[in-house]
């Protein structure tokens, strides 16, 4: 399973002190990644994962900024640069989600959701551009959703914002071609962590129903198929939404 071109490699992951950001952060650490983890507000879960990883032997820093905040942003990016000397992968995972009718968005609502979810993608994309540019390679993979494919009603905020993801994935991918950095988009179906915890049992049955494969995702599912767009097999793979989605979307 080890892609021997991968070892050693440096990547930034957002977002991940729990939830698919950690499962991702772990599989590409205990594989010879070198990995930034970032956090926000999850500083217990992020200490909790840095003694994981640490009785691993891996290497990684853990690094608290706010993805919405490009000063914050660019500050990470050069620890990660002076740390491990270059980025070659940026996993745009951080995400918030809110379930709310249209009518109750609000203007703050709507712009924290856009601010987290697509401003921060940009931020952190446009932040480590330098280094893979001048590197003549990097990938770029962004945490979407199916509702961004589909539109989840009372999340339009969120199915807008994970939309966009989508079509920022595509048009960069065209853009950055020339400069062999590659660009996808895995969107996710129903995946079990905190993100869907305010979902009762009977909620989550009637989601089950809806998906062929009759059962959520786990985080697990996700990690596996960044794993793939990150190494040399996905090499050809670019502009591209991935869907682990137990069929619920076909
Ligand atoms: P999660 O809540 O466990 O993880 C999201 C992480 O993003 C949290 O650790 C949170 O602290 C962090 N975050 C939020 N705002 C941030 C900010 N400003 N700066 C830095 N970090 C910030 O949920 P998850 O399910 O692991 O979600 C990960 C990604 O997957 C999200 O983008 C989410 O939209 C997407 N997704 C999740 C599901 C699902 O069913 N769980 C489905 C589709 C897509």
């Amino acid at each position: 399973m080890i892609d021997k071109h991968i070892e050693s490699k440096v990547m930034i992951i957002t977002g991940a002190a729990k939830g698919i950001g950690r499962a991702i952060a772990n599989l590409f650490a205990a594989n010879g990644y070198k990995v930034l983890i970032n956090y926000c507000s999850s500083d217990e879960d992020a200490k909790e994962l840095g003694t994981e990883l640490a009785k691993k032997g891996c290497e990684f820093c853990l690094y608290k900024a706010n993805i919405t905040k490009r000063r914050e942003v660019d500050e990470m990016v050069a620890f990660c640069v002076n740390e491990f000397g270059t980025v070659d992968l940026l996993i745009n995972n951080a995400g918030i989600c809110e379930s709310k009718l249209f009518t109750d968005i609000s203007e703050e609502d709507w712009d924290h959701m856009m601010d987290v979810n697509l401003k921060g993608a940009f931020n952190c994309t446009q932040s480590v551009m330098e280094t893979m540019v001048s590197n003549k390679q990097g990938k770029i993979i962004n945490i979407s959703s199916i509702w961004g494919m589909v539109g989840a009603s009372c999340e339009v905020h969120y199915s807008t914002a994970k939309a966009g993801m989508i079509g920022f994935t595509k048009a960069l991918a065209k853009e950055l071609a020339p400069s062999n950095i590659q660009v996808n988009c895995i969107a996710p179906g129903i995946i079990e962590t905190d993100m869907i915890k305010s979902f009762t049992n009977e909620e989550i049955d009637m989601m089950k129903e809806e998906i062929p494969l009759g059962d959520l995702g786990q985080v697990q599912d996700i990690a596996e198929c960044a794993w793939y767009l990150a190494s040399a097999g996905g090499d050809y793979m670019t502009g591209q939404v991935l869907s682990p989605n137990g069929g619920m979307v076909i």
